[in-house]
C-alpha cells in the first residue's frame, strides 16, 4: 500500500511518515500542492493525506485537479481550522474525510484504514443489468447510456440490488447491506428510498426494473 503525504510542515509531515511506515505502508512525502498533484496524477497510490495550507497550490485545488482529471484515489485532508465551512469546501471539492490539526497518530491512522478498506470495496469490475450500468470506481451510474445523478444511500442502494439482482431483499437485508444497521422500525425509510430510486431509474422508462414483492420487499429484475 503506497500513501502520498502531501504536507508542508516537515516536522507533521515526518511524523506521518515515521508512524505510517511503522505500520508497513510505504510512504512518499513531499512539501507543496504543485509537485503533490503531479506525484499523485503520476503514480498509482492507495490513499493521499492531503493539508489544505500549501505552499504553490492550496489543498482544495489540488483535490479538484486530481478530481477532474478523474483520478478517484481516497483523499484524507488535514485542515488547521475546525470550521464546517472549511470541511464542507473540503468534502465539496471532492476529499473523502478530513482531520483537524492537531491529531492523535492513533487517529490518522484508524481513518487511513477506514479510508483503505473503502477503496478496496469500490474497486471491481462495471455492473449491467438490463440497460443499467454502474461503474463502482467512479460511483457513477448510467441508465440507456444516459448519467444517473444519484445520492450516496440512493447509489449504495441500487449497487446492492445490481449485486444481487432476480433475488428478493427483504428490508431487514437492505437496511444491514446498505445501512449497516438491522433495525426492525426502519422499513419506512428503506420504502422512502427505494421510491426516490423508482423516480430517477425507471419512471422515465417502459421496462421498470424495481419490484416490490408484496410482504417481502424488493427484487431488481426485468419482468
Ligand atoms: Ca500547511
Amino acid at each position: 500500500m503506497k500513501i502520498l503525504v502531501v504536507e508542508d510542515e516537515k516536522k507533521v509531515a515526518g511524523f506521518i511518515k515515521r508512524g505510517l511506515e511503522e505500520d508497513d505502508y510505504k510512504v512518499s512525502v513531499t512539501y507543496d500542492g504543485a509537485e503533490g498533484l503531479k506525484l499523485a496524477l503520476e503514480e498509482d497510490f492507495s490513499l493521499m493525506i492531503l493539508d489544505v495550507m500549501l505552499p504553490k497550490k492550496d489543498g482544495l485545488t489540488v483535490i479538484k485537479e486530481l478530481r477532474s482529471a478523474g483520478k478517484h484515489v481516497p483523499v484524507l485532508m488535514l485542515t488547521a481550522r475546525d470550521t464546517t465551512e472549511d470541511i464542507v469546501s473540503g468534502l465539496d471539492a471532492g476529499s473523502d474525510d478530513y482531520l483537524t490539526k492537531p491529531f492523535a497518530f492513533a487517529e490518522l491512522l484508524a481513518r487511513v484504514r477506514a479510508l483503505l478498506r473503502r477503496g478496496e470495496q469500490d474497486r471491481g469490475a462495471e455492473i449491467l443489468f438490463a440497460d443499467l450500468r454502474l461503474d463502482p470506481v467512479a460511483h457513477k451510474v448510467w441508465r440507456g447510456g444516459a448519467e444517473i445523478d444519484l445520492t450516496a444511500k440512493e447509489y449504495g442502494l441500487l449497487e446492492y440490488m445490481l449485486r444481487n439482482p432476480n433475488t428478493v431483499l427483504s428490508r431487514a437485508m437492505i437496511a444491514e447491506h446498505v445501512w449497516d444497521y438491522a433495525f426492525d422500525s426502519f422499513t419506512n425509510i428503506i420504502d422512502v428510498y427505494v421510491n426516490y430510486l423508482r423516480k430517477k431509474v425507471d419512471r422515465d422508462f417502459p421496462v421498470k426494473l424495481i419490484h416490490t414483492v408484496r410482504g417481502q420487499g424488493y427484487i431488481l429484475r426485468e419482468k
